[in-house]
């Protein structure tokens, strides 16, 4: 999909909001729900999306609402930087499917990085084990 285009009510991470799809959880409030990428990046890649609004994208996000949900992408990246202690993270945004954009219901990621170990494709590795991803949901939210 393009950068143009029209929001799909029945996009995967608008179904996760409506409870219609599961995912785990690490934080939510009434701004924004942040889970575990089900294809990590690397380990406690974690997105996070704002409720409440149609946005497919950075761009169409409404202004009064960005800073509420920026704040709430700032509080997961602090709670995975205590909880899992990488030597960096990674915050990244696609916006429109030539940018790498996948899921057109607006996130950012939040991707640790270790020294020495190597990023796995983005939206092409394989699903995580969901046993170790509700375990590192549990770290993240014990430092929210
Ligand atoms: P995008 O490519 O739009 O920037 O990112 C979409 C992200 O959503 C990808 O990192 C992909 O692994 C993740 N993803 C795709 N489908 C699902 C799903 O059903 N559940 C979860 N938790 N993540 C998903």
């Amino acid at each position: 999909m393009a950068l143009n285009g029209t929001y799909d009510p029945d996009n995967i991470f608008a179904k996760i909001l409506r409870g219609d799809m599961p995912a785990v959880t690490v934080h939510e409030d009434d701004v924004a729900l942040a889970f575990m990428d089900i294809f990590p990046q690397a380990k406690g890649h974690t997105l996070v999306i704002p409720k409440g609004v149609q946005a497919r994208n950075l761009i169409e996000m409404p202004g009064d609402r960005l800073g509420s949900y920026m704040l709430r992408v700032q509080n997961i990246t602090r709670a995975v930087a205590a909880a899992l202690e990488p030597d960096g993270i990674v915050v990244t945004q696609f916006n429109g499917a030539p940018a790498g954009q996948t899921v057109f219901h607006l996130h950012f990621h939040i991707i640790p990085r270790w020294e020495g170990e190597v990023l796995a494709g983005h939206s092409g590795g394989k699903q995580a084990d969901m046993d170790e991803l509700k375990s590192l949901a549990r770290q993240i939210a014990a430092k929210v």
